[in-house]
């Protein structure tokens, strides 16, 4: 028997026969060896700017001892922290191994294979399609407005009476585009009765308006709504992998029984409550990423781009020039950034991160190299 007619490693389930899996950012070593660079400025994927908190680094260091020790199951100290910290109660919310994990349990929880269906925008998070499929579940979509803003009528549209969840992103991504919250409001109130919407604000921080934008203060008044946040982006701690949901104690609770024990692990725990402590850091995240989008929308603009309006820590444009060309003389540069073809089906758009200023004078500096030399 020879190893690729083995049944026992060859028969997977039909979803898992042809999965294509997530595709991330290239990464700095990558890029580094491929095109012998000493050194990469990547602004890919909407990584802090400043790097970690220096609070969060030496609270690590001083934990470092711990790690053969399992955190408390569900990891309570934190989620009483997180509540207290954004002014929920604390049995609403749910703690993961990013926020990954808790789109993986709402929909593990709430869909059922075969019979249910998901419903998000046409471009939307990567994350959404891949665990959707994973679990079996048809995810319906519809596309973005032309200008990246969305259709409500349209998504509304496509959700029957099997209709587990609804996705809306905001600030979106890849787009930037954030709806006024008033909008989500009243989606809120369209849906049908068994549907869940689960509102994904992982850069509603970068918008410096929660009063304008945001679900989390308003989500006590709408019970069919959970709202997800991530410690990746605004809070720097996208290697440790932590996120939470904010929901109603009922659904906070299935989730948790389902939930792995110990997939928030310990370090990521005491970095999680070391970084909502660390106000200073947060606030020249904020003021560096508000400084960097400006100039990036001004100099994208006078190198010929489409530039869309962005509310988050990244930007998506269009380059004058093939996207795929830019895309391969940055990378020779060093600067990485994320072509929108796979995953998001944009071939001629591109997004980048809002990195520090001086990784954005090396992009901007590259840029203008690579328009000048044509
Ligand atoms: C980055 C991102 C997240 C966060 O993912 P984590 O698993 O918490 O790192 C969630 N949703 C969207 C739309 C994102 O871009």
């Amino acid at each position: 028997m020879t190893a690729a007619r083995c049944r026992a490693t060859s028969q997977v389930r039909p979803e898992v026969m042809d999965f294509s899996p997530y595709s991330a950012g290239l990464s700095i070593d990558e890029i580094k060896e491929r095109y012998g660079l000493d050194t990469v400025v990547k602004l890919a994927s909407n990584e802090n700017p400043l790097g970690a908190s220096p609070l969060v680094q030496q609270v690590i260091r001083s934990h470092a001892g711990h790690v053969f020790r399992y955190a408390q199951s569900g990891n309570p100290r934190l989620a009483r922290s997180i509540a207290a910290f954004f002014g929920l109660p604390a049995e609403c919310v749910v703690t993961g191994n990013g926020s990954d994990e808790v789109i993986d349990l709402l929909i593990r929880a709430k869909a059922r294979p075969g019979t249910d269906n998901i419903v998000a925008f046409d471009p939307c998070f990567s994350m959404y399609t891949v665990l959707a499929r994973l679990c079996g579940v048809e995810l319906r979509q519809t596309p973005l407005n032309a200008d990246f803003s969305f259709n409500w009528d349209a998504l509304v549209g496509l959700t029957d009476e099997n209709t587990a969840i609804v996705f809306v992103t905001t600030p979106d991504n890849p787009s930037g585009y954030t709806p006024p919250v008033e909008e989500i409001v009243t989606l809120a109130g369209r849906l049908p009765e068994q549907c869940l919407l689960v509102v994904d604000e992982a850069y509603m921080d970068f918008t410096g308006d929660r009063d304008a934008y945001s679900m989390l203060p308003r989500l006590m008044q709408h019970p069919n709504v959970c709202v997800l946040r991530t410690f990746s982006k605004s809070m720097g701690l996208a290697g440790l992998r932590l996120g939470f949901g904010a929901m109603q104690p009922e659904l906070a609770d299935y989730l948790k029984r389902i939930r792995p024990p110990f997939s928030v692990n310990i370090l990521a725990e005491h970095a999680g409550m070391a970084a909502m402590e660390d106000t200073v850091f947060y606030n020249e995240t904020l003021r560096v990423t508000a400084e960097g989008r400006e100039y990036l929308n001004r100099e994208l603009a006078a190198l010929g781009c489409t530039v869309y309006p962005s509310r988050a820590n990244f930007i998506m444009f269009q380059a004058p020039i093939d996207g795929g060309e830019l895309h391969e003389q940055l990378l020779r540069r060093g600067i990485i950034l994320r072509p929108l073809n796979k995953g998001y089906g944009l071939p001629r758009h591109m997004r980048v991160s809002v990195g520090s200023r001086q990784e954005n004078s090396a992009f901007i500096g590259a840029f203008r190299e690579i328009m000048h030399a044509r």
